[in-house]
């Protein structure tokens, strides 16, 4: 299933079409909402530790270059090779350039929205290497060959009767809708992949400066097992995961899980300092990390964009969103969906190819008030429409923009337009006829247009007072 950002509308439509994932997606953002909420109910310190967080993530984002300088020399001081990507491309050949010189057939994957975002399966798969993803939701899509749909749940589109015929199809073996048969299942397949892999492929949720150590946090263990038992660990990472030192990382893992999942803690926290030393038994001889551009510097210097920087992935915003809780993730069209991906996506991918997507947003401000490093999604929000505006890229939306400035500056125009719109809408809403003028069918598939209140609130606020 391929999509693209710029059909954002008719994929929407679509989603809202299918029943079995307008349930699938209400249940599970609703579970998670609920659950990241309890979390932080039961956590004093949350508050306090996300303007922490917002703050070292600001300090970071100000000398990037500094940080990044101090992670690679201290990565290669423990043994570690560092590879600067300034694109996707770059980032899948250098990849494929290890992956190759150690003569790798199979490579066992960790969840990395880094890689999706490269295409590195299709790389590695077109180089006629075996790409297996082994964090459970990820392996669901990729034998279903479909994208993510969230940025920590992959499958969240999927009910357990989806994932249950899928692997009836693809195993051959019929287990019947019962997450832990299927869990087992997908468990023993994998082991043999664990073993027999050359490479191991994850990605980095935090990279520490101090230590030159990378922090990958996961609930399955898979992630472990892929750093660990090939003989070369690669780990992916876009240039913003750096953070300064233990400390803040210490910050940051305690407001991500609650965050994400409502744990207190992810089940696994893994922090990898470089290859395997000469006194340890276990570990990968080589390891690699790659640091990814892609747009990122350009949305750095952005002075409003570049506070999107700070996203630690925890996927609330997702979970939050009235658009993405409907749309549902492939609706967006690439990698990041949600206020996030309505944000970045149009920066790392460039404006002509995600277009509608700042404007698939109701601006309610929900995706703010989650976000653990207060990240203003709904202000960069803004800041990407008005780059879409001064492209000249939606001129009626424009045209529509200024109407309605003048309108709101002038009292006159304003109870002018007041008056003549519920004039004219007093003969059309009654017979739904409203939902076929130019522009409003959209508005109004559903849910009703109501009639406008006869006489307006300012004109009640000011007759009450007198
Ligand atoms: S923008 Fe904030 S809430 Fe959304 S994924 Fe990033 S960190 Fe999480």
């Amino acid at each position: 299933m391929r999509v693209s950002a710029n059909r954002f509308a008719e994929q929407a439509d679509e989603a809202l079409a299918d029943e079995k994932l307008q349930s699938a997606l209400a249940s599970a953002s609703q579970r998670m909402c609920e659950q990241r909420e309890r979390a932080f109910a039961q956590f004093p310190p949350g508050e306090a530790l996300r303007d922490r967080a917002q703050w070292i993530k600001r300090q970071t984002l100000a000398e990037l270059d500094r940080h990044l300088e101090r992670l690679s020399s201290r990565v290669e001081a423990r043994g570690g090779v560092v590879h600067w990507a300034a694109d996707a491309r770059q980032a899948c050949e250098i990849v494929l350039e290890i992956v190759r010189r150690r003569g790798g057939r199979r490579v066992v994957k960790g969840k990395s929205m880094t890689s999706e975002e490269i295409g590195l399966n299709d790389a590695l798969t077109a180089a006629g290497i075996e790409a297996v993803e082994t964090d459970l939701g990820e392996y669901i899509i990729q034998l279903a060959d479909e994208t993510p749909s969230h940025i920590i749940v992959p499958a969240i589109h999927k009910t357990v009767e989806d994932v249950a015929a899928l692997f009836e199809r693809k195993h051959g073996e019929t287990r019947g809708a019962d997450h832990e048969a299927l869990t087992r299942e997908a468990r023993q397949r994998l082991r043999a992949k664990f073993l027999s892999a050359d490479v191991g492929v994850t990605g980095v949720n935090f990279a520490v400066a101090e230590t030159g150590s990378v922090a990958i946090v996961e609930n399955e263990g898979n992630i472990r097992l892929s750093s660990s038992l090939p003989g070369c660990h690669i780990a992916l990472m876009g240039m913003e995961k750096v953070i300064p030192d233990l400390s803040a990382l210490s910050v940051f893992l305690r407001i991500l899980a609650r965050s994400a999942t409502g744990q207190k803690m992810s089940s696994y926290v893994s922090l990898v300092t470089g290859p395997r030393r000469d006194d340890e038994e276990d570990g990968p001889e080589e390891f690699h990390l790659v640091i990814l551009d892609n747009g990122r510097s350009r949305l750095l210097a952005d002075p409003v964009l570049g506070e999107a920087l700070g996203c630690i992935r925890c996927g609330a915003c997702l979970n939050v969103c009235p658009v993405y809780r409907h749309a549902g993730g492939h609706a967006y069209g690439w990698v990041y969906p949600g206020p996030i991906g309505s944000v970045i996506d149009p920066s790392l991918l460039g404006h002509e190819q995600a277009r509608p997507l700042p404007f698939a947003s109701s601006l309610c401000g929900a995706c703010r008030d989650v976000c653990p490093v207060r990240i203003d999604l709904p202000r960069l929000l803004r800041g990407q429409r008005d780059n879409v505006v001064a492209q000249r890229a939606a001129p009626l939306a424009a045209l529509a923009a200024r109407a309605y400035r003048e309108m709101m500056s002038r009292p006159s125009l304003y109870r002018l337009a007041f008056r003549t719109v519920y004039w004219l809408s007093r003969p059309l809403v009654p017979l739904g006829l409203i939902s076929w003028l130019p522009g409003l069918r959209g508005w109004t598939r559903y849910r009703d247009l109501p009639l406008p209140a006869r006489e307006s609130f300012r004109a009640r606020w000011l007759r009450r007072r007198g």
